[in-house]
């Protein structure tokens, strides 16, 4: 269970992966990449990232895999996490070998420990695995969601590869929110996860004020949870910020242990 203080930071995971190191730019919301931005902070991000961009450096993150196939292997009975994968697991330049054994392990983590695994992607036209038993495997648990990062209107067609895609539990991050984003009642029905948030950092792009009440509102009135991880608030940057009399921290990946409140 995701502790009461990480939610309110706004963190919607427990604990973190990066399985490949490097990224590239997809789109506007790569602009202020936080990933890049730490990698170009420290001498092991040198390769992949200078003056927080990336540098088109893609490879697998060895120690990171290894820790997750460690676990994945473990007899002895873990803490079950939820955990949240970094970077681009979709990316283009990383193999599917790679992937395959990514999913793999998951499986196993899941199965053996209870974990929970969210898999946010920009390329979702490249989750399309026909065949692959460790896909077919990983879908079927419901315990590994995948999602796309829809910044504003323009990228709403990943929602809709999303949903051809995979066939397992989906989510959508509207984050940053570089626009307003809507969606259909069809996309609605299909998805378990709305995640809203403005951007962060120094160098943050104000979102779109006037919209936030019709982005909330279209998944409560379609029964999908929100969470509102961060907005402006009197011209001030605010984490998980009342809106409407209540914080929206809905998360469906809690619901089983209890947390989740409508
Ligand atoms: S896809 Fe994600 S990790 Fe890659 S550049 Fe864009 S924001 Fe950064």
């Amino acid at each position: 269970m995701i502790p009461k203080q990480k939610i309110e930071k706004g963190q919607y995971w427990d604990d973190s992966l990066t399985l490949m190191s490097g990224c590239s730019r997809e789109s506007e919301g790569c602009e202020n990449c936080w990933a890049a931005a730490m990698a170009s902070r420290f001498p092991w991000g040198e390769k992949y990232a200078r003056n927080k961009k990336w540098t088109g450096i893609v490879e697998p993150n060895w120690k990171a895999l290894k820790k997750l196939e460690k676990r994945a292997v473990s007899t002895r009975k873990l803490k079950p996490k939820v955990w949240q994968i970094w970077n681009d697991l979709f990316h283009e330049k990383l193999s599917d070998e790679i992937l395959d054994n990514v999913m793999r392990w998951c499986y196993h983590c899941q199965r053996m420990h209870g974990d929970i695994f969210l898999i946010l992607t920009k390329r979702p036209q490249n989750i399309f695995k026909p065949g692959w038993y460790s896909f077919d495997r990983a879908a079927e648990t419901n315990h590994i969601y995948v999602g796309v990062s829809v910044e504003s209107q323009k990228y709403i067609h990943r929602v809709d590869e999303l949903i051809q895609n995979w066939p397992g539990k989906k989510f959508v991050s509207i984050e940053p929110c570089l626009g307003a984003v809507y969606l259909s009642s069809d996309q609605l029905a299909a998805l378990d996860q709305v995640i809203i948030g403005c951007e962060s950092g120094a160098n943050r792009r104000e979102p779109p004020d006037m919209d936030l009440y019709d982005m909330v509102f279209q998944c409560r009135k379609a029964g999908v949870p929100v969470f509102l991880k961060q907005w402006i608030k009197n011209g001030k940057f605010v984490k998980m910020p009342e809106y409407f009399g209540r914080h929206w921290d809905q998360l469906t990946w809690n619901i089983e242990k209890g947390q989740y409140e409508s």
